[in-house]
């Protein structure tokens, strides 16, 4: 590699400029490290700050770049100048700004090196010029990557990457904690439409799913195992898997994570009578009554004559879970066909927010609509009591005609959410990096690091 040529290159964006007092900055740098160029840039990762960047390269000959800006895990592809350039990434906004910046603290100093967000600043980019100043380049070595993929979770998800996987010619051990594959969807009394005209619930088609990666020679399927350690690196990881007392190791390239999810809290929402009320389910509660062919009320074991659906129960609010689940409106439109199913004079009454029902399942929803025994109507649950005789009283505004209204029902379910199983648990057991997860950026609200 040519001679050294370090350039550095700090970013005033993000925050960054206003927060650290950058002449210190610079003028330390200048004297401590002496790089062939520094420049200070606004928004560093725009087409102007690049350009400013392979000008050097081009005409200066800098072939270290030392990038004073956001975190490495963002941006790498932009700050990217081909193979003959060393870059290294001081990462000073999450590590320093955004982190350290409090707006109660003084502005930065003007004559000494004292405020402490300026000297951290300081001292990270002091540390990537001295990496870049000691770094040589890498020489590849080729290295044999195992072929094998691990599937984590043996539900439609996992079983659907396992026979995907399988079928590009990798071979793929399938690894499922429980006794049985299949995962949620197993545990289903019947299945949302998948097939033209998309207006009627279906026979689960789970089962054939399961059969068809059983029968497949490249699929290793191991139930009842645990995982407890990834080591090694991509392409070439030692993941250890226990079955009964016994360990083994497998040699694995990659995994695919499909670990699913956990029904949201339910206990958390009592205010809409869950855990007070008995005739109070969950949407997960119910098909399990139905698949059990129990479909009666909790209370006393009377048929159901009359069912709510309380959509968004927890979802798209901001004191439990902020997101939509996606399916739980397509989840109450199936589970207010069963209480239709149980009696032809049984009334299910769909209480939403908005029905989401994209795509072909608009079908599905139009269907629910012409069932003389479905009322659908967006609302606002005011209130949610114990009646007589075990029954149960939803108050709701009707927000289509701006009228109050209360039903009367033999049983009341909870349209709740879903949680991602790895937002609880360390479900990938890395032991080859810092954490034993894979950083999530929606976990963390877009902070990077
Ligand atoms: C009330 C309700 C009704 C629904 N109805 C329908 C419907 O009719 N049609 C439809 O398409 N969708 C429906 N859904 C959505 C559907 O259930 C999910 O989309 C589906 O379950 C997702 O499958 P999955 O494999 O991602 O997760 P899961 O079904 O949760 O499977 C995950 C699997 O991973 C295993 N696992 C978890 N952790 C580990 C670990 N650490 N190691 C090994 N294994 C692990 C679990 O045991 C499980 O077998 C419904 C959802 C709800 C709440
Ligand atoms: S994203 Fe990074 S490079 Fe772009 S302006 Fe923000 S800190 Fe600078
Ligand atoms: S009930 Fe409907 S709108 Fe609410 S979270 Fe579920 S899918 Fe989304």
């Amino acid at each position: 590699m040519a001679d050294k040529k370090i350039g550095v290159y700090i970013c005033t964006g993000c925050e960054i400029g206003e927060n650290v007092n950058m002449e210190k900055v610079t003028e330390y740098i200048d004297e401590e490290c002496s790089p062939a160029v520094m420049k200070q840039v606004p928004f560093l990762c725009g087409k102007e700050g690049l350009a400013q960047i392979q000008n050097d390269i081009d005409g200066e000959g800098v072939n270290r770049v030392c990038v004073a800006a956001c975190s490495p895990r963002v941006m790498w592809d932009v700050f990217d100048f081909g193979p003959d350039v060393v870059v290294d990434r001081a990462n000073i906004r999450e590590l320093a700004v955004w982190s350290f910046h409090d707006p109660g603290l003084p502005e930065p100093e003007e004559d000494e090196m004292s405020d402490p967000l300026t000297m951290m600043v300081r001292d990270y980019i002091k540390m990537s010029v001295a990496k870049l100043d000691r770094k040589t380049k890498p020489e590849a070595e080729p290295i044999e990557l195992d072929k094998t993929i691990m599937v984590l979770g043996g539900g439609l998800t996992g079983l659907t990457a396992a026979l995907d996987t399988a079928e590009t010619g990798y071979d793929v051990v399938l690894v499922e904690k429980e006794d049985k594959l299949g995962g949620f969807a197993a545990k289903m009394y019947k299945q949302t439409p998948t097939k033209h005209p998309y207006e009627k619930a279906e026979a689960p088609s789970i089962n054939e799913l399961i059969s068809r990666v059983e029968a497949n020679d490249k699929i290793k399927v191991m139930t009842k195992t645990s995982l407890q350690l990834i080591k090694g690196a991509p392409g070439k990881f030692k993941a250890t898997v226990k079955q009964g007392d016994e360990e083994q190791v497998l040699s694995i390239g990659s995994v695919i994570l499909a670990t699913g999810w956990k029904p949201y809290d339910a206990s958390k929402l009592d205010s809409l009578g869950y855990g007070k009320i008995k005739n109070v389910v969950t949407n997960v509660e119910l098909e399990q009554l139905a698949k059990n062919g129990k479909l009666n009320r909790p209370s006393d074991g009377q048929p159901v004559l009359s069912a709510a659906f309380i959509q968004c129960a927890g979802q798209r609010d901001a004191e439990h879970l902020s997101y939509c689940s996606s399916v739980c409106c397509m989840g109450s439109l199936k589970q207010a066909g069963y209480i239709r199913e149980l009696n032809d004079e049984a009334k299910a009454y769909i209480f939403y927010k908005d029905m989401r029902t994209p795509g072909v399942y608009e079908n599905y929803y139009r269907a629910a609509q012409d069932d003389p025994g479905i009322f659908l109507t967006k609302s606002e649950i005011q209130e949610v009591t114990e009646g007589e005789n075990g029954k149960v009283l939803v108050k709701v505004t009707d927000n289509l005609l701006g009228e109050d209204f209360e039903v009367e029902v033999d049983l009341l379910v909870l349209a709740t959410g879903m949680v991602p199983t790895i937002a609880d648990e360390p479900v990938l057991k890395l032991g080859y990096r810092l954490g034993e997860q894979i950083p999530d950026l929606d976990l963390f609200d877009g902070f990077a690091d």
